[in-house]
């Protein structure tokens, strides 16, 4: 029987790749919810969006159109905005700086959770995020909740983001990291939470495969 599995936590927990190994594994669908406030946040900056206007918000998102679409090349599902591929635009650092705050706002967040859970009326789907197993999904069968010693996500971060950008600082990233969890943790809608029936998973000591085992044989009880 197909489920929906939830995996939340702070930022640069290894969620997404452990989201994406699973579904690999499970035959299932990942979806990176982070990707869609990204989207958004992306658009919101282009077009010089002042979101503190609700109005403006309002107009904005219904101009807005999200979709994943699978990549052969990388054999990846790729976050479109209106039809056009920002998978790797979404990882820039100018959106990381203000995607925590496009994220506080009620209507983005009504605007991405109601896509959101019409993607999951098909089960067997895996999506990460910070409010999946809380708000998105909160009769999900499995729920993970993955954490990490900060210290060791800033770390990851890093060379993930100096591979592409070698200009990029440690002292950036952490700061980066901070901010958004301070955000995430403190907004008033839906903020970043461990459900109560949540596995915790703390990953600073394991490896990909370690995690994934474990994550398998929780989807398989
Ligand atoms: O997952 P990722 O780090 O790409 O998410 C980027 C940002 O999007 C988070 O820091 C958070 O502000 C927001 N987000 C959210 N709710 C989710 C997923 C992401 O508010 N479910």
């Amino acid at each position: 029987k197909k489920i929906i599995i939830t995996i939340d936590g702070f930022s640069s927990c290894g969620k997404s790749t452990l989201a994406r190994q699973l579904a690999q594994k499970l035959n299932y669908v990942f979806i990176d919810s982070g990707a869609m406030y990204r989207a958004v946040t992306l658009y919101f900056l282009r077009n010089h969006i002042n979101w503190e206007k609700k109005k403006d918000v309002e107009k904005a998102l219904s101009e807005i159109n999200l979709s994943f679409q699978y990549n052969d090349q990388t054999g990846r599902s790729d976050i479109y905005l209106n039809d056009e591929n920002v998978e790797l635009l979404v990882r820039d650092m100018l959106v990381s700086e203000n995607v925590s705050a496009v994220s506080t706002i009620r209507e983005v967040r009504e605007f991405a959770v109601a896509q959101q859970q019409q993607m999951g009326k098909k089960k067997g789907i895996v999506m990460d995020g910070r409010d999946i197993g809380t708000t998105v999904f909160p009769k999900a069968e499995l729920k993970i909740f993955v954490t990490a010693d900060p210290a060791v996500r800033v770390e990851r971060r890093f060379k993930e983001l100096f591979e592409k950008n070698p200009q990029i600082t440690i002292e950036e990233v952490k700061n980066n990291l901070e901010m958004r969890d301070y955000i995430d943790s403190n907004r008033e809608v839906s903020p970043l939470r461990q459900a109560a029936d949540a596995i915790v998973l703390d990953n600073s000591n394991l490896t990909r495969d370690e995690q994934l085992h474990k994550a398998l044989h929780w989807a398989k009880e």
